[in-house]
């Protein structure tokens, strides 16, 4: 009889497309203001590439777990997983959430705000790197999640090194990089750049989602 646990610990995987499907619906169920969020892709023609639902409930779970009140997000997209954060968050919490897109800026304020959160998320729209520096007086913050445009990686979790409290949480999505994370490319560069300097000022890990989670918590 095979043993599992060599396997997947090299990364054998025993999800299949319907396992994913029903541990989500069970964990990570949508209400309507999520479905909407989280369907808005497709329908606006965004790209589809907002978090899983176990993976927004997780970013949720760990807000939750951190006490956050102050959160900055970086890549907004459509508004899921702002409008997932922003749940997290005792009444007078905030998430400032930065996007690029004006098309995907404006789906996303119609998200939030079909979600009953316009009070709570600002959607800040242009270049992160522009954005972030006009952040600095709503801070320091609880917590940084970055999901945004791969190659500013490394300058984004600068700035949530800079900006977060003692404690606070820093979560990097797609850390694999879609499997390229090893490849010599400036791109892969800045992604294990994220990686190593995340780890000389937070305690961190890489949890293994499909495109992998950095998850750190600032010293
Ligand atoms: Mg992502």
């Amino acid at each position: 009889m095979p043993v599992a646990d060599p396997d997947s610990r090299a990364g054998q995987r025993y999800t299949t497309p319907e396992i994913l499907d029903w541990v989500a619906r069970v964990h990570a169920p949508h209400d309507e203001a999520l479905a909407r969020a989280f369907d808005a892709p497709e329908k606006h023609g965004l790209p589809a590439i907002q978090l899983g639902p176990s993976e927004g409930k997780v970013l949720e779970l760990l807000l939750k777990l951190a006490g956050a009140r102050r959160v900055v997000e970086v890549g907004t997209l459509a508004g899921y997983s702002a409008i997932r954060a922003a749940r997290a968050l005792p009444a007078d919490g905030h998430v400032h959430t930065i996007e690029f897109e004006s098309k995907h800026a404006r789906v996303a304020r119609e998200n939030v705000a079909a979600a009953g959160l316009a009070g709570t998320v600002t959607v800040h729209e242009g270049r992160a790197l522009e954005v972030l520096p006009r952040l600095v007086r709503f801070g320091p913050f609880d917590a940084v999640f970055i999901d945004a445009d791969k190659a500013n990686y490394d300058a984004y979790g600068r700035w949530a090194a800079e900006n977060t409290r003692t404690g606070g949480l820093l979560v990097g999505d797609n850390a694999f990089l879609f499997g390229r994370l090893l490849e010599d490319s400036p791109e892969a560069a800045a992604m294990r750049r994220f990686h190593e300097e995340a780890r000389a000022q937070f305690d961190t890990v890489c949890l293994p989602t499909p495109d992998g989670m950095l998850l750190g918590v600032r010293r």
